[in-house]
């Protein structure tokens, strides 16, 4: 028999959870104003929120935090993880930032204005929000496959070539400061981009003579479905995958929380020594000097080791597994799901899990709050809410997709968090056709609504 794969860990320490009652739940989220973001932690039993920045360090990672330099400058926590990004990725320049929205903040500041456009896969909710806020458009050149969800396609980050140069054909090149790569895609389900897309983008880019940068927060999650699904690279390690996938990009802004597993930090990297000077000068103004970045040294220190184990194969494939295994349950029970599964998440797909709701009522967030009532899960809406009003037309915008998002904190939870969570989805599957109603939006801010905004139910 082949052996299943099994968490290359153990468990030292232990956080207690406590369950609670469903008219707890009904109480709590009415006075969360049926938002999942405004619940207290202890109001959930099994958090897939996010996987960022709540991964459980392992213990080279809290001797780090101990070895931490706290000193303002030259910290030798900063030459570690100048050490590390330089061996992982071969990119020369760094500087750290307090997480990946910070090195979009110092990026754009120092390259995109009024008009711009920033052609990537499927723009991040941070990035997005970045970019319009300079009042510049992130244009979306995914696949068209990326938006079915039934179709299998090994790579759904992907970027589709004729899509980016029509951008850079209507467009004159001093209009386009960069154009970004998404790794793995989070917006279309935690999808990877290929090595060889990655290449051509490059290319296509390099032709335009139009800067690339990676948005590499799941960079090595990437890493391993290049690995796993790319022929070529079945026989090459993590390790040198990663160092040819940045081989290509100018640069790249990276969230530490997620697959450097720490609770916070990030970094922007990138080989351009001018550019290099001109982020200086917004990370002194941001976040901190330049070889700390609004970090404690010992949060440098636990990034650098982070970054090494983030990249070990036997973590990324019980990662990926675990993923894989909750997605398979949900598909046992028919659940309709993002196919194939993503490196950090499973995404419900809730325009077909709740046919009733309409889109106006937010299907996605609808199944969000029933989860949450049925069992104590919070999951996030990846859909309307999320999409954000179009900043001209301050209309709702209907994405093509309607996900509920499970994500898998990193070495968190067991296979039976897992199983319990199946379970919930497929309670809720049974009795879709009774759910008929959805939500409306009472009150919402003017960028980045999800965080705050307040729902009522529809009567
Ligand atoms: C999380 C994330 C970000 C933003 O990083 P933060 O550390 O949350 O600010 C940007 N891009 C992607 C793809 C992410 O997953």
């Amino acid at each position: 028999m082949e052996l299943p794969f099994a968490e290359p860990y153990k468990i030292k320490v232990v956080e207690p959870l406590r369950p609670s009652t469903p008219q707890e739940r009904i109480q709590w989220i009415q006075d969360a104003r049926y938002n999942l973001f405004k619940l207290r932690s202890e109001q959930v039993f099994i958090d897939l929120l996010t996987d960022s920045g709540t991964g459980a360090m392992s213990h080279h990672q809290w001797s780090e935090m101990m070895l931490g330099d706290e000193s303002y400058a030259g910290s030798a926590s900063y030459f570690k993880l100048k050490g590390v990004i330089e061996d992982l990725l071969d990119i020369p320049y760094f500087v750290p930032t307090h997480q990946g929205r910070a090195a979009e903040n110092l990026l754009f500041s120092a390259t995109t204005g009024q008009g711009d456009l920033i052609p990537g896969n499927a723009h991040f909710d941070t990035t997005k929000g970045h970019i319009e806020f300079r009042r510049a458009t992130p244009v979306d050149c995914t696949i068209d496959e990326a938006s079915d969800t039934t179709l299998y396609h090994p790579f759904k980050g992907n970027i589709d070539l004729n899509k980016l140069e029509e951008v850079f054909k209507s467009n004159p090149a001093e209009k386009i400061p960069l154009c970004m790569i998404t790794i793995t895609c989070n917006t279309s389900g935690g999808q990877p981009v290929s090595m060889q897309n990655i290449r051509e983008v490059s290319a296509l880019c390099k032709k335009y003579t139009i800067p690339v940068f990676f948005d590499a927060a799941r960079f090595a999650e990437n890493a391993y479905f290049i690995k796993t699904r790319e022929k070529e690279y079945a026989g090459h390690s993590i390790r040198e995958i990663v160092l040819e996938m940045f081989s290509y990009v100018d640069g790249a802004t990276m969230s530490g929380k997620k697959d450097a597993i720490v609770n916070m930090g990030g970094f922007l990297a990138c080989r351009d020594k001018e550019l290099f000077d001109k982020i200086s000068m917004f990370c002194i103004l941001y976040e901190g000097y330049l070889t700390y970045g609004g970090l404690a040294g010992r949060d440098l220190a636990a990034v650098a080791q982070g970054l090494l184990e983030g990249c070990e194969f036997n973590y990324l494939e019980s990662r990926i597994g675990q993923v894989a295994y909750l997605g398979h349950l949900l598909k046992d029970y028919g659940i309709p799901c993002q196919l194939p599964f993503g490196g950090h998440a499973v995404f419900v797909d809730a325009k077909k899990m709740l046919p009733h709701i309409p889109k106006e009522e937010y299907q996605a967030q609808t199944l969000a709050i029933e989860l949450y009532l049925e069992g104590g899960v919070r999951g996030v809406e990846i859909g309307t809410l999320l999409a954000d009003r179009d900043p001209k037309t301050r209309k709702n915008r209907y994405p093509s997709l309607e996900l509920l998002r499970l994500a898998i904190p990193r070495r968190v939870y067991t296979s039976n968090h897992m199983d319990y969570v199946a379970a919930c989805l497929g309670n809720i599957y049974e009795r879709r056709n009774k759910i008929t109603k959805g939500f409306r939006i009472i009150k919402e801010a003017p960028i980045m609504r999800h965080f705050t905004l307040e729902l009522e139910r529809v009567l």
